[in-house]
């Protein structure tokens, strides 16, 4: 399976990525939880990384789109990836196109989580409480937010017109949204 997992900050997209990516047996690559490990790792990523997650921004394509380059030439990809939090801007969506091509494979789907944007904002901001995420205070969420609508929401377009987008209600009980992702997976691959 390869897959793009879309959806607002908070729509519990980590979450899902990881129950998928056990039942499926493909990795789960997201971007934000890489660039965390490197601002915590204090590498030359994290460094230039930092700011802009701190403040609720795009880190600049070319880091972004040269670390995913990086992440899918490894092995455990060869059965596929779930990919949560990229892309997130139409630029790098067709980055994304580019390095699936030299890999000769193509999506099988793009699962979009749906969720409130009230319900989202109040599941961060309880996040912030128990995570302590730098980039879960109640203005940066608001920007993340934002940036959401503005840059990522146009992608759901892109990836309808080409009969890839699949719409998942992303609110209610985690284990309902699991199987609600599952059985749309599922009924793509039945002929
Ligand atoms: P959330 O979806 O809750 O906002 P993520 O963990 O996906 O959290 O992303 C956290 C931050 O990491 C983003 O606000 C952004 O600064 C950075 N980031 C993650 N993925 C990308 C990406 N594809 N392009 C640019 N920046 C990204």
């Amino acid at each position: 399976m390869r897959a793009i997992l879309l959806g607002p900050p908070g729509a519990g997209k980590g979450t899902q990525a990881a129950r998928l990516s056990e039942r499926y047996g493909v990795p789960a690559i997201s971007t934000g939880d890489i660039f965390r490990a490197n601002v915590g790792g204090g590498t030359g990523l994290g460094l230039q990384a930092k700011e802009y997650m701190n403040a609720g921004a795009l880190v600049p394509d070319s880091i972004t789109n040269a670390m995913v380059k990086d992440r899918l030439s490894q092995d455990d990809v060869g059965n596929g990836f779930l990919l949560d939090g990229y892309p997130r801007n139409p630029d790098q969506a067709v980055e994304l196109d580019l390095m699936l091509g030299d890999l000769g494979v193509k999506l099988d789907v793009v699962l979009e989580l749906t969720a409130d944007f009230d319900e989202v904002t109040q599941r961060l901001l309880g996040r912030a409480l128990k995570e302590g995420r730098a980039d879960d205070t109640e203005d940066v969420i608001r920007h993340r937010l934002e940036v959401y609508a503005e840059s990522t929401a146009p992608l759901t377009a892109f990836y309808e017109g080409r009969g890839l987008l699949v719409q998942i209600d992303g609110m209610g009980e985690i284990d309902d949204v699991t199987e609600r992702l599952v059985a749309a997976v599922n009924s793509l691959s039945t002929p």
